[in-house]
């Protein structure tokens, strides 16, 4: 196993703080120094940034960050439990690992790295994952705080980040991400290299932002793609009701086959159906 750091190895410390992992705080710890190290590469160069993780849990993926040469690293831990361990990695980094402890969900990330270059990277709890990558690919900003993510998810969740429309796995999250985000899958992490291992396998995505997204209306464009995969099987005219008594002149003017069901639909259409939404509204 790679020696990354002077630091005890993460089975001793798990052991030294009685981390046993807890279910509720979605808590699959990675002891692989080979398997953090890889992720840490695959967010860049982390040099002149700081690289904000959420859930360093006793530190595995943080240390390869910090060892990969990170300026700073901003780290939110929900499990009081896991502060001293994270502490006996600030000392080892002096100046370099600001903990701090709360939930991501609730705490302002521009706050936290001060106004700095981002990088975020982090193997997410599955139960918030989700909507903490929405919070960050949904800021009313754009270009966003952050410069790229570097995210682990169930596999099933990354594919749909990732997911192109006409298949199966698109949905509300790959309009979102595609709409604003560039990137893909890097690599697959069977659960085994967890410990304790989880059901399924997980994999690494990295998104940077799109530099121009399509001209959209943020707000219309979740209303849409909630309404319209909300009801995946329906027709657009029937799934759009909820949204406005005229929809299915709407989708017509979007350019649009009314009797077309959400997954058909490409970023560009959801963008053209969400922009006419908004434009009823403020007429
Ligand atoms: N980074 C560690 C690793 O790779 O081994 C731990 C990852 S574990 C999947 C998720 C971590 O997120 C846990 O340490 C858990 O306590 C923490 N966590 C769960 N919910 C959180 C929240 N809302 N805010 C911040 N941390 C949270």
């Amino acid at each position: 196993m790679a020696q990354i750091d002077d630091l005890p190895p993460l089975r001793d410390v798990i052991a030294a703080h009685g981390l046993n992992a807890k279910k509720s705080l979605g808590q699959n710890f990675l002891l692989d120094l080979n398997l953090t190290s890889r992720i840490a590469r695959s967010a860049g160069d982390l040099t002149d940034c700081t690289v904000l993780e959420v859930g360093p849990g006793p530190g595995g993926l943080t240390r390869a960050l910090l060892a990969a040469g990170a300026k700073k690293v901003v780290a939110i831990e929900k499990d009081s439990r896991c502060l001293p361990a994270l502490s006996e990695i600030s000392s080892h980094y002096p100046g370099r690992l600001d903990v701090v402890e709360g939930d991501a969900l609730k705490l302002d990330p521009v706050t936290l790295t001060g106004g700095d270059k981002v990088r975020i990277a982090a193997n997410l709890p599955y139960n918030v994952g989700t909507q903490l990558l929405l919070n960050w690919i949904t800021t009313p900003d754009w270009p966003p705080f952050w410069s790229s993510l570097t995210l682990m998810f169930q596999k099933e969740v990354a594919e749909r980040i990732i997911a192109e429309p006409g298949s199966k796995a698109f949905g509300r999250l790959g309009v979102l991400a595609g709409w604003r985000c560039k990137g893909g899958i890097l690599f697959d992490i069977s659960p085994k290299a967890f410990t304790p291992p989880p059901k399924v396998t997980s994999a690494v995505v990295h998104l940077t932002p799109n530099d121009s997204p399509l001209p959209c209306n943020l707000k219309s464009l979740e209303q849409v793609t909630a309404a319209a995969f909300g009801q995946r099987r329906k027709m657009l005219r029937a799934s759009l009701k909820s949204l406005s008594r005229d929809a299915e002149e709407l989708i017509v003017q979007a350019g649009l086959k009314p009797t077309a069901r959400a997954e058909e639909i490409d970023i560009a259409g959801f963008v053209s159906l969400a922009n006419m939404i908004s434009k009823t509204e403020n007429s």
